[in-house]
């Protein structure tokens, strides 16, 4: 018996039957823009696919040329475009998954000067102002759904999902906020649901039986003006009732100050929403939202909260989540821990869509692990068990080398071992049980506490040495910095030493924000106090399920500082800087920017800002200020001959990045 039946068992819905309840959510991976990617696409779509998802949805595809996200961004508008699109549900179908092409159009979100929307107000975060469509515009879009829904079925697919959530434009038509019709378009709340009525049951029509209709339905906008709870479910009913053969669910409008989708949330939080639409509808429901491993997708089914389970990060992270639950093999997926730094990350820079944990991603025609034939095998030593040893002894492995792993420190993990400590990195420690978990299937041996030196690693004879021996936190010269209430962040995160009630860290970077945090606040958060934290309420009570949050006083009185004049946390990534800045502006964190360290002593640490001299009172004060790396050991084992690879932080400290180091260490893999 199987530790996941009900994710493993099978599913009719609309005209067919999936074969587990697992769906790939959308996600847009920067593939989907140009004709001329579709045979990676392909390539990505068949490793999920043969992994064992049930269903993919694609990335959204505008409808019309007025709905892209970007400039001349994906489209699915011609017939000679669909038919290339066949490589891709080809790819799908061969290995036994349906595919759906997601139907977005952006409306007030396009990146564009040229996009129309149900009104003409701009959104909070694009530059660009859309032109409210006209009634006869409007009629033309839900055309403009069924076209494109006729011609994905030209291409292939199965089905289509229409994008009725995240503040896109059907989500745009629902709500007061953005639609200020006075057409039949709007008005009242009812004549609001027109539109996506409208669209859904004209696709229904235009694509006809054996043709999936999946819609995807915001159930908590958490901005104002937006759907009451009673609203959504009308909108559930009319939808179904247009044809919908499946509801997909979507948490908070892009322009929501609350997150969902970061680390922090907590797992499975927004479930309760789709268990309330579930005993709205007769069609299946799917949850979504921070779901990450089979656990929780199991508990979500086996509580009836929902009849499939959405997840696209963690297939990104894991092309075999699937394979691996039905082999008894959870312990080996490779989770994803929702930081969205190489996926959401790359999106919003224009770039393709990868991950952080499993570099592979978007690159599976490029980044190959072929195995290597005994003849070429290679006897490797890894020096270091942080992300970029581990990473590098695991796909050295699976490729077929023989690799043993050398670490100082009793543990594995590293910088990793470090980030799991802050409140909401939790998931940090996923990876390190992944790392760990296939080096024992793959038979790499990990030391602990065994710190080599040259003259160990050139008597053994390896044919390569892999140095990953990362960092060590910088130390600015600063009058005092010896006193006894100075700290590194690796000392303070540890536990190695006392921090007291009132802490200065010197440094605003990302590690400065994360010791800010982890200072502030506690540890286990649950899912309700989270709430309230962040203000969500309860749509069918307040309109959006926006309301006041509540603040727990915080651990620490913490004032965080940086030299650079530029506001605090500028550096930090697109999709998750604003949660920290926000976090920490809650907490009562005070930043100071352009200061000049002076001094520390028994009283605290002295700065000049702005001209004047101020001293921040501290009994603890934890530098926070970068990383050297350590690389003592590849100049001399290079003299003596031996092969040597410097991967992650013991190659670059400049830029700790964790992405950085385990995609060099997977190339090394794949090239050795
Ligand atoms: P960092 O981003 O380089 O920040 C360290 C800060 O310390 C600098 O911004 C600098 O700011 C200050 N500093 C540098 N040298 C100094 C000196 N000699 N004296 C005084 N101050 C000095 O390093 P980090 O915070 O350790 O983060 C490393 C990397 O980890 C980041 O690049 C990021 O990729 C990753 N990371 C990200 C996150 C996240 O996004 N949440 C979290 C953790 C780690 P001033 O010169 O302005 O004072
Ligand atoms: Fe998940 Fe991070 Fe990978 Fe994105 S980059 S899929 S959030 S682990």
């Amino acid at each position: 018996m199987n530790d996941h039946p009900l994710l493993l068992s099978p599913l009719d819905v609309g005209p067919f039957t999936l074969r587990n309840r697992v769906v790939m959510g959308s996600m847009h991976t920067g593939m989907e823009d140009r004709a001329k990617h579709l045979p990676e696409l392909a390539a990505y779509v068949a490793e999920r696919a043969k992994g064992g998802v049930a269903m993919i949805v694609t990335g959204g595809y505008a409808p019309h040329w007025r709905g892209w996200l970007l400039p001349a961004g994906s489209q699915m508008t011609s017939r000679r475009l669909a038919e290339k699109h066949r490589l891709v549900t080809d790819a799908a179908h061969e290995h036994g998954a349906r595919i759906v092409l997601q139907l977005l159009h952006a409306g007030r979100y396009g990146y564009t000067p040229f996009n129309k929307a149900a009104s003409s107000r701009q959104s909070p975060i694009t530059p660009f102002r859309p032109r409210a469509m006209s009634t006869r515009e409007v009629e033309a879009c839900v055309g403009h759904f069924a076209d494109a829904a006729a011609l994905a079925r030209v291409a292939g697919y199965d089905g289509v999902e229409i994008m009725g959530s995240e503040g896109y434009l059907v989500n745009q038509f629902l709500a007061a906020r953005t639609n200020d019709r006075t057409d039949a378009w709007g008005g009242s709340a009812s004549k609001r649901m027109r539109f996506p009525e409208a669209v859904v049951r004209r696709v229904r029509e235009r694509t006809g039986a054996g043709f999936l209709v999946q819609y995807r339905m915001s159930l908590l906008d958490l901005v104002d003006d937006a759907q009451t709870w009673d609203e959504t479910a009308e909108l559930a009913h009319r939808v179904e009732a247009a044809g919908a053969d499946v509801i997909n669910t979507g948490i908070g409008w892009h322009e929501a100050r609350i997150p969902t989708i970061v680390t922090s949330v907590p797992r499975a939080a927004f479930a309760w929403t789709t268990a309330r639409l579930r005993a709205e509808v007769g069609v299946p429901v799917v949850a979504s939202n921070r779901i990450n491993t089979p656990d929780v997708a199991e508990r979500i089914l086996a509580a009836g909260q929902a009849d499939l389970v959405s997840m696209a990060r963690p297939l990104l992270a894991d092309p075999e989540f699937v394979a691996k639950t039905a082999a008894g093999r959870a312990d080996e997926i490779n989770t994803c821990i929702a930081c969205n730094q190489a996926c959401l990350d790359h999106t919003f820079a224009n770039e393709r869509a990868s991950c952080l944990v499993n570099p592979r991603a978007g690159h599976e025609t490029t980044l190959v692990l072929l195995p290597v034939p005994p003849q070429r095998r290679r006897r490797v030593a890894v020096v270091g068990a942080g992300p970029a040893g581990l990473s590098a002894a695991v796909a050295l492995a699976e490729r077929g080398h023989e690799v043993e792993v050398m670490e100082a420190e009793e543990q594995v993990g590293g910088q990793f071992r470090l980030a799991m400590r802050i409140p909401g990195k939790g998931e940090f420690a996923e990876t390190l049980r992944f790392w760990t978990r296939r080096c024992e299937v793959l038979g790499v041996k990990v030391h602990l506490g065994t710190r080599v030196d040259v003259d160990s690693l050139v008597g053994a004879g390896w044919d390569d040495v892999v140095v990953a021996t990362g960092v060590r936190p910088r130390v600015p010269e600063v009058e005092g910095v010896d006193h006894p209430s100075v700290v590194t962040y690796a000392e303070a995160l540890r536990g190695e030493r006392a921090v007291g009630d009132r802490v200065a860290i010197m440094g605003a970077g990302g590690v400065g924000f994360d010791v800010a945090e982890f200072c502030t606040s506690r540890s286990h958060e649950t899912a309700e106090a989270w709430m309230r934290r962040w203000g969500v309420g309860d749509p069918a009570v307040v309109r959006g399920g926006l309301v006041e949050k509540v603040h727990e006083t915080p651990l620490r009185q913490v004032t965080l500082l940086q030299r650079k004049t530029t506001p605090l946390g500028k550096g930090l990534a697109k999709t998750t800087g604003w949660v920290h800045r926000t976090t920490l502006r809650d907490a009562g964190v005070e930043m100071l920017r352009g200061v000049t360290y002076e001094r520390i002593d028994d009283a605290g640490l002295h700065v000049t800002v702005d001209g004047r001299a101020r001293l921040v009172e501290a009994d603890t004060v934890i530098v926070c200020t970068g990383q050297e790396s350590v690389s003592d050991l590849a100049e001399p084992l290079r003299a003596a001959g031996v092969t040597v690879h410097v991967v992650g932080g013991a190659d670059v400290a400049a830029e700790l990045d964790a992405e950085r180091a385990i995609r060099q260490a997977t190339e090394l893999a794949a090239r050795l």
